[in-house]
């Protein structure tokens, strides 16, 4: 199964991502996580994309478009993915279809999880409380500033991704305010149907 999950930052894309993966046994290709693990080990993509991610911005079309092409090459995801995070413009959903076609793969879902703006705030802040309680590190851009920055770009640059799956018809949405069992029930179904 090809699948991507849409949704804004804090919608609960990654948590049921991870459901998913043990589901199904494929693996979820999080653009987000893979660019942290560049900056993290100081990559020249890692370099470029560390600054703008801080920010809240958006990393290059080029960049993420590179970097999932070849992630959609590797071995374990010949049977299928979940891509969380991308695409994040309707440029990169362009150039997924093109990448695809040349593979001869195609999308077996497109699923947005919507949820009320007001709550992800509070979604972020808590994620960051639960981080640092359990000893972790907060993300760089979870905090007030760079989250206005990242709603801010996914209304302006990523909701119309949705626009663009809606109009062909292929878009399944998914009521992502519902408790985290809920959701993933609701998924399933999506995904059944
Ligand atoms: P979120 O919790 O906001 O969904 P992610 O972990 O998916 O966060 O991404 C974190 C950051 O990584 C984004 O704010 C952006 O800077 C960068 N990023 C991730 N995926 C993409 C993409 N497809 N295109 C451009 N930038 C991306």
């Amino acid at each position: 199964m090809r699948l991507i999950l849409l949704g804004p930052p804090g919608a609960g894309k990654g948590t049921q991502a991870a459901r998913l993966v043990e589901k199904h046994g494929i693996p979820q290709l999080s653009t987000g996580d893979m660019l942290r693990a560049a900056v993290k080990a100081g990559t020249p993509v890692g370099l470029q994309a560390k600054t703008v991610m801080e920010a809240g911005g958006l990393v290059s079309d080029e960049i993420v478009v590179g970097i999932i092409s070849d992630r959609i090459r590797e071995a374990d995801a010949r049977k299928g993915f979940i891509l969380d995070g991308f695409p994040r413009t309707v440029a990169q959903a362009q150039a997924l279809d093109v990448m695809l076609a040349a593979q001869d793969m195609t999308l077996d879902a497109i699923v947005e999880l919507k949820v009320d703006e007001n709550a992800l705030l509070a979604r972020i802040e808590n994620r960051a409380r639960e981080t640092l309680a359990a000893g972790g590190t907060v993300r760089a851009d979870d905090n007030p500033d760079a989250f206005k920055k990242r709603l801010d770009a996914y209304r302006e640059q990523t909701a119309p991704v949705s626009g663009y799956y809606a109009s062909r018809g292929v878009l399944k949405t998914v009521d992502g305010m519902a408790p985290i069992d809920a959701v993933t029930k609701a998924l399933d179904v999506a995904l059944a149907g």
